[in-house]
């Protein structure tokens, strides 16, 4: 018999979307196994959240049978406030407890990420606190009762990922991209219990879960001001010139403030970081990017390591933060020390608050998103040209510009991620950057506000974008098609 377990979250009421692909993929391998006549594969869907959780866990037994699909919901106030570390703490002993009376799971099934958080660290945490392997950004349900997986020479599993082809074995876990919907219930069903779990049951002590089991704490919230600019309005007729003069003109450098106070010694995994570890920091201690037991073993006594927010960083450092038991803060983009303690800082929620964290373990870790090679001149489409990303990237080759997008357009039309700019996408500092239909949420600013010109085209006025802008347009995308004949 198959068992799957799968995890998931729901965000105002929702399901995450990247865990409703998990949990779809399960049911698919559920519906293949009864089509070909197999032993019934066993589901579980272990949720951790509060208890007016019940109501919507209880709809997603509708979508499986009582005696082969169970819902488990941790619910616990001690669970309240625990942050990546934490939760995968509590994930882990939930697992090792619902094993311990129904065999071990052949499969865990993840979202890659939520879409609150992003941090992706869950599921790699999770996987390395079971002991178990695991692989990210899932692109493909596996087969696994496809005919060549049925009895694979050496017991592993093919399954597609962002890298290509790789293959696992089994117990594993998997973090899923967002590459199905959820399946509606059908009108027959009927809703099944939801079992709870409490911190006693788990058996976890009181400091190992919530604010005192988590490894970072939020220090305080606040605007973001970052990066502000004073925005000139243009007429679209003014862009195909202004992108003339702008083009001309040399490149300027990107400057990383020193900070006035510095840590003695910061450790970084792989060289990308360098420069942001040398402004905050007396003396760079380079670490090999190895293995997740060689890098803990170069780390173990360092004061504060940072890593790359890379496809490698984002796998391997919440991998090592695990194996230390500790706290790691994703994603963030600007640093700032007393001469002991790391801060770190990264947007928070939508909008545009930034959040001061601190690590409460040693070593303090991050991941910091750095800017990557990009080219001179990029154009961004938002929400605003949903639809239209092919005319986008059409309208990109007339004026010699490489094609962007925000994560809402990456969403809504399907972009491929590699496109995104942002907080959890690439951060880009080009000599023009042209933001089309963006609203200027601080996780997309924080990744383009280094750029050398940024010029905003939105038809509100008051779009945040435009106080990062140097010039604005205020019109739509349909104007500046016609300036080139699209
Ligand atoms: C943890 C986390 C990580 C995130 N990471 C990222 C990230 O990496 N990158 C990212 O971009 N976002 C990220 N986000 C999402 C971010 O908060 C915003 O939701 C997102 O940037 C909004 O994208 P948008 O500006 O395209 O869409 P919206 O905010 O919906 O804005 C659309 C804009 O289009 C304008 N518009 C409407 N019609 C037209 C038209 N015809 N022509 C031109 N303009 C028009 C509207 O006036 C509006 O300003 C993240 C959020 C979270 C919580």
């Amino acid at each position: 018999m198959t068992r799957i377990l799968v995890c998931v979250k729901f965000i105002q009421g929702e399901l995450n979307p990247f865990d409703a692909a998990a949990l779809e993929c399960a049911l698919e391998l559920s519906d293949s196994a009864a089509r070909a006549g197999r032993e019934p594969v066993r589901v579980w869907v272990l949720g951790m959240g509060p208890a007016l959780w019940e109501e919507p866990m209880k709809r997603l037994t509708r979508l499986g049978k009582p005696e082969t699909f169970r819902a488990v919901l941790l619910s616990d106030s001690a669970f309240a406030g625990s942050d990546t570390l934490a939760t995968s703490r509590i994930l882990a002993a939930a697992v090792r407890k619902i094993e311990a009376e129904n065999g071990t799971m052949d499969w865990i099934f993840c979202g890659r990420q939520t879409i609150d958080g992003d941090t992706a660290q869950v599921g790699p945490e999770l996987a390395q606190m079971l002991n178990r392997p695991f692989l990210t950004n899932v692109m493909a349900c596996p087969d696994i009762f496809a005919a060549e997986q049925g009895t694979p020479a050496d017991g592993s599993f093919r399954v597609s990922t962002r890298l290509g082809e790789e293959r696992i074995k089994t117990p594993a876990l998997l973090t899923m991209e967002r590459i199905r919907d959820l399946r509606f219930p059908s009108l027959r069903s009927r809703p099944g219990a939801v079992d709870f779990l409490n911190r006693s049951a788990l058996g976890l002590s009181p400091s190992e879960c919530g604010l005192a089991g988590s490894g970072t704490r939020v220090l305080e919230t606040f605007r973001a001001e970052r990066g502000r600019r004073d925005c000139r309005w243009i007429t679209s007729e003014e862009l195909i010139p202004l992108l003339d003069e702008l083009r001309n003109r040399p490149k300027m450098g990107m400057e990383i403030p020193q900070s006035p106070k510095r840590l003695p010694c910061l450790h970084i995994v792989g060289p990308e970081t360098e420069a942001m570890a040398r402004s905050i920091a007396d003396e760079v201690i380079f670490v090999k990017k190895g293995s997740p037991e060689e890098i803990v073993q170069e780390i173990r006594d360092a004061d504060a390591v940072l890593w790359n927010a890379d496809f490698w960083g984002r796998k391997t450092a919440p991998q090592v933060a695990a194996m230390l038991q500790a706290g790691l803060c994703a994603d963030c983009t600007a640093l700032e020390t007393d001469g002991e303690t790391l801060f770190l800082y990264r947007p928070a929620r939508s909008g545009d608050i930034l959040a001061k964290i601190e690590c409460l373990t040693r070593p303090q870790m991050a991941t910091v998103r750095t800017v990557g090679e990009c080219a001179d001149f990029i154009i961004a489409g938002g929400r605003g040209i949903s639809g239209y990303w092919e005319h986008l990237r059409i309208f990109a080759e007339k004026i010699g510009a490489e094609p962007a997008a925000s994560r809402a357009l990456v969403d809504s039309d399907h972009v491929p991620y590699e496109f995104q700019i942002g907080l959890t996408g690439r951060r880009v500092s080009p000599k023009i950057y042209l933001a089309v239909g963006i609203s200027g949420a601080v996780q997309h600013t924080c990744a383009m506000d280094t750029s050398d010109f940024i010029i905003a085209v939105n038809p509100d006025r008051d779009a945040r974008v435009f106080e990062y802008a140097d010039y604005g347009i205020h019109g739509d995308f349909a104007e500046l098609m016609k300036l080139v004949n699209i």
